[in-house]
C-alpha cells in the first residue's frame, strides 16, 4: 500500500510532448492543460533534445487569468503553490481551468527537429531532506521575522521589520541544523524560506506558525494551508476546528509559553483552553527563551498533562524577535532524516532534549530497560508493579553538574547523582511505582542546563488482575 502511494505520488498528472522546428524560430508556442479544482501545488519539469545543435527553448506559465512567471532557459523545473514559488514565479491560489505553458524559441537551426516534454505534477510533497542520515539535530522551534512582529536594525539603525534572511543568517552563525519561523497566524514568510533554502543548504528551514488566539498561543509545524485561528472563548469546542485541521493535515501542535500570565501586557499569552482530549496536543514549550530567566516555564501544564496520562513532548523555543537570541534554548531532536517530516516524527516520538544555553558539546539521552525490553525517551516500558527498572542517562559536556530524576512530576532526591566527567553514563534502578520519569541536568553552578523527555512506564498490561476486570 505504501509503495503504491509512493509510486502514484511520483507519476506526472499530465505529460505534454511536442516538437520544435525552424518554422518556430523566434515565436512563442502555447501549450494548454487543464487543472482540476483543489490543486495546492504545481510543479512542471521541462526537457528537450537538440541542445548540441544549439536549440534553445524558454519556459513560462499563465494561469486562466494571469501571468504566473517566466524562467527562460534558467531552469528545467519550477513549482508554484499557494504560499510560495520558485524564484521567477508568483505564488498564490491555483485556479481550476485552462493553464498555458509558454514556450519561447530563441534558437532552432534549419533542418533540426527538437523534441520537448513537459511533465506536470500536482500536489507533490515539498519536503526534501537536508540530510538523509538518522541522528541528533539541533535547532530552534520558535522564531519571529518581520512577517509578524520581528524587528531588527536597518543600515541607519532604525528598527524595521526583520527580513527572513537575517533570521536564517543568525541561525547559521549559531551552528543550528534547523529553524522554524513561526510568525503570528500568517504563512507569508514561507515564500522567503522557499527562496533562501537552496542558498542555505545545510540548515532545514521549517515553515511554522504561531497560532495566536485570545486564549493562548500554540506553534504548529508541517502545515502550510490557512488555519482559521479565530477562537472566541476558552473552550475546546471553540478551538477544536483549528486543532483538528492541523492534525488532519499531518501537522503537530505545541502549546507555547503556557506559564505566561495573560493580561493587558501580553494579551492572550497564557494558555487558557481547557479539557483538550488526549492526542490532540503533541508538545508543550516548557522552556521559552523570552521568559527563561523569569522562571515562568511551562512546567505546571506539562506535568498536569503527563500526570493525566497524556504523552506530550517537552520542547523549547527562543521566541526571538530580533534575529539575536536564536538557539537559546536549543531543542535537540533525534530524527530519521533532517527533513520536515523527520522533525515532526522526531517530536512525536519524544526522543528530544532541551539545551538551555544551546552549547554544541551538550548531550543527553535516556534509556530504560526491563528484562529484554529497552526504550528511549518517549517510549513506553511494559512492566509489572514493583518490578525494578534500569534507567541510564548519557550526559555530555556538563562535568561538575548533577543529574536529577523527576518521577510523576516530583524530583526523587535519592536518585540524584553528581556528574564527574564530560562524558558520563549514570545508572539508577528504581522500582516501577511511577508512570513518567524524565531527567534534568544542572550545571556546576546549579543552573538548569538540560531537560530530557519522559520514559513512560505502563504497569496495566502486565498486571493479571487488571487485565481480567
Ligand atoms: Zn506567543
Ligand atoms: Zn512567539
Amino acid at each position: 500500500m505504501v509503495w503504491l502511494l509512493l509510486l502514484v505520488a511520483t507519476l506526472p498528472y499530465k505529460i505534454l510532448k511536442g516538437k520544435v522546428e525552424r518554422k518556430d524560430f523566434h515565436t512563442y508556442i502555447e501549450r494548454s492543460f487543464t487543472l482540476p479544482k483543489g490543486v495546492k501545488r504545481l510543479r512542471i519539469e521541462f526537457s528537450y533534445d537538440g541542445r548540441e545543435q544549439r536549440t534553445a527553448i524558454d519556459i513560462g506559465l499563465m494561469d486562466p487569468e494571469r501571468f504566473r512567471g517566466w524562467s527562460g532557459g534558467a531552469r528545467n523545473t519550477f513549482t508554484i503553490s499557494e504560499e510560495e514559488a520558485t524564484p521567477g514565479y508568483l505564488p498564490g491560489v491555483l485556479p481550476a481551468g485552462q493553464w498555458t505553458l509558454l514556450l519561447g524559441v530563441p534558437n532552432i537551426r534549419e533542418g533540426v527537429v527538437s523534441n520537448y516534454e513537459a511533465r506536470i505534477y500536482i500536489n507533490e510533497s515539498s519536503d526534501k531532506p537536508i540530510h538523509t542520515e538518522a541522528g541528533w539535530y539541533r535547532g530552534d522551534l520558535h522564531i519571529h521575522s518581520g512577517h509578524s512582529d520581528g524587528k531588527c536594525a536597518a543600515q541607519s539603525g532604525v528598527a524595521v521589520p526583520c527580513p527572513v534572511y537575517r533570521v536564517v543568517e543568525t541561525a547559521v552563525n549559531k551552528g543550528l541544523d534547523f529553524i522554524a519561523v513561526t510568525d503570528h497566524n500568517t504563512t507569508s514568510q514561507a515564500d522567503a524560506l522557499r527562496e533562501l533554502q537552496p542558498a542555505f543548504d545545510k540548515i532545514l528551514l521549517v515553515p511554522g506558525r504561531e497560532i495566536t488566539t485570545f486564549y493562548g498561543h500554540a506553534n504548529i509545524f508541517g502545515v502550510t494551508d490557512f488555519i482559521d485561528f479565530r477562537t472566541t472563548d476558552a473552550t475546546y469546542a471553540a478551538a477544536r476546528g483549528w486543532m483538528n485541521a492541523v492534525n488532519k493535515s499531518g501537522g503537530i501542535i505545541s502549546i507555547n509559553h503556557p506559564g505566561l500570565p495573560s493580561g493587558e501586557n501580553c494579551m492572550g499569552c497564557g494558555w487558557q483552553i481547557k479539557d483538550i482530549p488526549d492526542k490532540v496536543i503533541t508538545a508543550v514549550e516548557v522552556v521559552n527563551g523570552a521568559t527563561m530567566n523569569h522562571s515562568i516555564g511551562g512546567w505546571d501544564l506539562w506535568h498536569q498533562m503527563l500526570n493525566s496520562g497524556q504523552h506530550v513532548t517537552a520542547i523549547g523555543g527562543s521566541d526571538d524577535h530580533h534575529a539575536e537570541n536564536i538557539g537559546t534554548p536549543t531543542t535537540v531532536i533525534y530524527m530519521k532524516a533532517l527533513s520536515v517530516q523527520g522533525l515532526i516524527d522526531g517530536i512525536r516520538s519524544g526522543r528530544v532534549f532541551i539545551d538551555m544555553e544551546g552549547d554544541k558539546n551538550h548531550f543527553l539521552d535516556v534509556l530504560a530497560t526491563h528484562g529484554r525490553d529497552t526504550v528511549y525517551m518517549g517510549g513506553v516500558l511494559k512492566v509489572a508493579p514493583s518490578d525494578t527498572i534500569n534507567v541510564t542517562a548519557y550526559v555530555k559536556g556538563v562535568s561538575g553538574g548533577k543529574v536529577e530524576f523527576i518521577m510523576d512530576g516530583q524530583i526523587n532526591p535519592a536518585l540524584s547523582r553528581d556528574i564527574a566527567s564530560n562524558d558520563e553514563k549514570i545508572q539508577v534502578d528504581p522500582e516501577s511505582h511511577w508512570h513518567t520519569m524524565y531527567v534534568k541536568v544542572l550545571d556546576k553552578e546549579g543552573k538548569l542546563a538540560l531537560v530530557g523527555n519522559p520514559v513512560y512506564v505502563d504497569t496495566q498490561c502486565a498486571e493479571p488482575d487488571s487485565r481480567r476486570r
